[in-house]
């Protein structure tokens, strides 16, 4: 069963209701749902916090600390639809910077439940 970490949206999660980080992200890694190819496991869920400046070394963190490394990294789906976008970093730079610099796939989205 493939590990994955999921970041998801901070600003979104504070004021969002009925998710994130509740069901959503979570339901789909273990049944395998939508952008989900198979049963997996989370083994970390970090928030993002504005301007950002804190996801990669709190993946880092939480890779260190749970001592297990994953095979794929998901943004969040409220992350990488976030309309109005982020205004500090565009979901795709973000995946590219957290790719170059742990050297794990990062894959944009993780559900379609609404
Ligand atoms: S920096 Fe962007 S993605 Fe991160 S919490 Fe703030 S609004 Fe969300």
């Amino acid at each position: 069963m493939k590990k994955v970490a999921i970041v998801g949206c901070g600003a979104y999660m504070d004021s969002g209701y009925g998710c994130p980080g509740e069901w959503r992200c979570l339901k789909a890694a273990a049944m395998g749902d939508h952008v989900f190819e198979d049963n997996s496991q989370v083994t970390a869920f970090i928030r993002c916090e504005c301007p950002g400046r804190t996801t990669l070394p709190n993946l880092g963190m939480a890779m260190k600390l749970s001592e297990t490394k994953p095979d794929v990294i998901h943004l969040s789906t409220c992350l990488v639809n976030a309309k109005p976008e982020c205004p500090y970093i565009k979901a795709q730079d973000l995946a590219a910077m957290l790719e170059s610099k742990t050297g794990i796939k990062v894959i944009l989205g993780t559900h379609d439940y609404h």
